[in-house]
C-alpha cells in the first residue's frame, strides 16, 4: 500500500474509535476467516484431485482384472474346441460322434450359445441347439464360416450378424486328417446380446457411483455394453479413443460420445485384441467430494473457532493493562490516581514502561499543582501564606472544629524605618520577621502575612498561656535581633481565641486587632490578649 493509502486507512480507523482490543479482534477475524477460506479452497482441490486419481487407478485395475480373466476364458474355450477337434478328426465321418460331440460342447457349459461342425465346403454337418435348423445340403457364407474355413486355423471372428440374425462372435478350431488334409472346423458362437458365460462375467457390475464397463474390438465396435442396444455400434466422438487404442492399457479422463466427462481405466485382451474400458462419470464421483468437503470444513471451522477464541482471550489479556493505563492517562488530576496506576500488573515490558512513565507523569503533575497552589496562596516577599492562604486555613480549622489562637502582629513605627533606611531595608525587616516567626512557631501553627507590615499567626491551641508564651518569645527575639545598622526594632501583638471569644471567625480577628490597638496604645513592644495571662 502506498503512503497516502496507509495514511487514509489510519485516519479511517481512528475515526472508528477502535481500541487495541478491537483492532486485534478485527485482525484475528480477518486472519482466521482468510485462513479458513484458503484451507477450504486447497482442501477442495486436494480432495477432488485425490478422488480423481483414485477413481482412475481403481478403474484401470478393474479393467485389467476383467481383461486378464476374459483372456483366460477365451483360452479355455479355444481349448475346449481344440479337444473336440481332436476327438472328431479321428472319426470325422461318424455321424453319431459328430452329433454327440456338438451336443456335449453346447451343453456342458454356458460358454457357447451355439456350436457348429462345418465342413471345408462350408456345409453344416452338425449343430446345436436344434432350433437353428441348418440345412445340411447347403453351404453357408456367413462371415465366421467363410473366414474360418479360408484360414484353416484357430480363429476368432469380429462381431457380425449371423444368417440366423444373431449378433455374435465366433471362435473355431480346424479339424485336420493327418498333416495337410483339412476336413473342416468346429466352432462355438457367443451371442453378444444373449446370456452366456462371457457376458455374465462382464456383467459383474460393481455399480459404485454409476461406474460401468464396456468392451470394444480393434475397430472400435462395441462388443459388450450395459445398454444392450449399443452392442455392435461403432464408437465415435469419444475424446479418449485414440489414446486408448495407442496405449492399450492405462487410464484417461475423457468425454464419451454423449459428451459426459468420465474417468476411464482400460486394459487389452490379447487373445481377441479387444479393449475393456471401465469408467465412472466424473460428476457422480465428485458429488461425494462435496459431502466430504463439508464434513472436513466443519471440523476445520470448529478448530479455527477455537483458535479465534483463544487469540481473543489472549489479546484481551495483553491489551487490558494497556487499556487501563490509557484510560488513567486522562485522569492524572484524580487524587487517588497513583494507587490506581500501581494496581495495574506490569507483566510485560511495554506495560512496565508505560506504567512507570505514567507514575512519573502523575508525580510531576501533582508537584506542579502543589507548586501552583503555593504560588496562589503564598506571599512572594516573605514566603508566608498570604491572606488567601490564611482564609483557606481558617476554613479548615472551623470545619474540623479545631480551637485556635489568632495572633495579630504589627511592627512598631515601621513608617519611620521606611523613611529612615528606605523601602528596601523595610522589606529586609519584613523578611527577617517572617524568618523569626517560622522558627518561633511549631510546624502546625500557620504563619501568614495578612497585608502590608501586618502578620497573623493561627496557633492550633486553646491554651492562652501557650499562645502568650509563644508571642512573648517572638517579641523578645525580634527585640534582640539586630538587623543591619537599623536600631532596635520591636513588634506589638494582639491575641484572641476561637471559639472562646466569638463563634464568628471574622469577629475573633477583629477582637485580636483591637487587642493589637490596645498594645500600641500601651506603649508598643508588648502583648495584649483577651485572656489575662499570669505569666
Ligand atoms: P505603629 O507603630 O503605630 O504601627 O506605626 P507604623 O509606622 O508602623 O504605622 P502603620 O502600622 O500604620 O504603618 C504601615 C506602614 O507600613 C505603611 C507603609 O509605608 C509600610 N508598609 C506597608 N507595606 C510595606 C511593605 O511591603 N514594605 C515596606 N518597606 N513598607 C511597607
Ligand atoms: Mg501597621
Ligand atoms: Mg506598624
Amino acid at each position: 500500500m502506498n503512503f497516502l493509502g496507509l495514511e487514509l486507512l489510519k485516519r479511517f480507523l481512528l475515526r472508528l474509535g477502535l481500541d487495541l482490543r478491537k483492532l486485534i479482534l478485527i485482525s484475528t477475524i480477518l486472519t482466521v476467516s482468510g485462513l479458513f477460506v484458503v484451507s477450504v479452497f486447497i482442501l477442495n482441490y486436494v480432495i477432488k484431485q485425490q478422488l480423481i486419481q483414485n477413481s482412475l487407478s481403481v478403474n484401470e485395475r478393474y479393467a485389467e482384472k476383467i481383461a486378464t480373466s476374459t483372456n483366460q476364458h477365451f483360452a479355455d474355450m479355444l481349448k475346449e474346441l481344440e479337444y473336440s477337434a481332436k476327438v472328431l478328426e479321428k472319426n470325422f465321418y461318424n455321424i453319431d460322434l459328430r452329433k454327440s460331440e456338438v451336443e456335449r460342447l453346447k451343453n456342458q457349459s454356458d460358454n457357447f450359445n451355439s456350436v457348429l461342425l462345418v465342413g471345408g465346403n462350408k456345409h453344416v454337418f452338425a449343430f446345436s441347439p436344434s432350433s437353428l435348423n441348418f440345412n445340411f445340403g447347403q453351404a453357408y457364407n456367413s462371415l465366421g464360416i467363410v473366414e474360418s474355413t479360408e484360414k484353416k486355423k484357430t480363429y476368432i471372428s469380429t462381431p457380425y450378424w449371423s444368417v440366423k440374425n444373431n449378433l455374435l462372435v465366433m471362435m473355431s478350431q480346424p479339424i485336420y486328417n493327418g498333416k495337410d488334409n483339412y476336413l473342416g472346423m468346429i466352432s462355438g458362437s457367443i451371442y453378444l446380446q444373449r446370456k452366456n458365460l462371457l457376458n455374465t462375467m462382464l456383467n459383474t457390475q460393481y455399480d459404485y457411483k454409476k461406474s460401468y464397463m464396456y468392451v470394444i474390438d480393434q475397430h472400435n465396435r462395441i462388443i459388450f455394453h450395459p445398454d444392450k442396444n449399443r452392442i455392435g455400434e461403432k464408437i465415435i466422438n469419444n475424446t479418449g479413443l485414440d489414446f486408448i487404442n495407442q496405449h492399450k492399457n492405462g487410464s484417461i479422463r475423457l468425454k464419451n460420445s454423449l459428451g459426459i466427462d468420465n474417468l476411464a481405466g482400460f486394459a487389452h485382451i490379447p487373445s481377441v485384441n479387444w479393449i475393456v474400458i471401465s469408467q465412472q462419470p466424473t460428476d457422480a464421483l465428485l458429488a461425494q467430494a462435496h459431502t466430504l468437503l463439508f464434513k472436513v470444513s466443519v471440523g476445520i471451522f470448529i478448530f479455527y473457532l477455537f483458535i479465534f477464541l483463544l487469540v481473543w482471550w489472549i489479546s484481551n489479556f495483553i491489551s487490558s493493562p494497556l487499556n487501563r493505563l490509557a484510560k488513567m492517562a486522562s485522569m492524572l488530576n484524580q487524587h487517588d490516581i497513583q494507587d490506581k496506576i500501581k494496581k495495574v500488573d506490569p507483566w510485560y515490558f511495554e506495560v512496565l514502561k508505560f506504567r512507570t512513565s505514567l507514575l512519573l507523569s502523575s508525580e510531576n503533575f501533582r508537584n506542579r499543582i502543589t507548586e501552583l497552589k503555593q504560588h496562589v496562596n503564598t506571599d512572594p516577599l516573605t514566603g508566608l501564606y498570604n491572606r488567601r492562604g490564611m482564609e483557606v486555613f481558617l476554613k479548615e480549622l472551623v470545619n474540623t472544629q479545631t480551637a485556635f489562637a489568632a495572633l495579630v502582629i504589627d511592627i512598631d513605627f515601621f513608617k519611620k524605618i521606611n523613611d529612615q533606611y528606605g523601602h528596601d531595608q523595610g522589606d529586609v525587616v519584613l523578611k527577617t520577621l517572617a524568618q523569626i516567626m517560622q522558627t518561633n512557631f511549631r510546624e502546625h501553627d500557620i504563619c501568614c502575612r495578612s497585608g502590608g507590615e501586618e502578620f497573623l499567626v493561627l496557633m492550633t491551641t486553646a491554651d492562652p498561656l501557650v499562645a502568650h508564651k509563644a508571642a512573648e518569645r517572638l517579641r523578645l527575639t525580634m527585640q534582640d535581633n539586630q538587623i543591619n545598622q537599623m536600631g532596635k526594632i520591636t513588634i506589638s501583638i494582639g491575641i484572641a481565641f476561637w471559639p472562646k471569644d466569638a463563634v464568628d471567625v471574622a469577629a475573633v480577628l477583629k477582637i485580636a486587632d483591637n487587642k493589637l490597638y490596645e498594645a500600641k496604645h500601651s506603649g508598643r513592644n508588648c502583648i495584649r490578649s483577651t485572656v489575662k495571662s499570669s505569666a
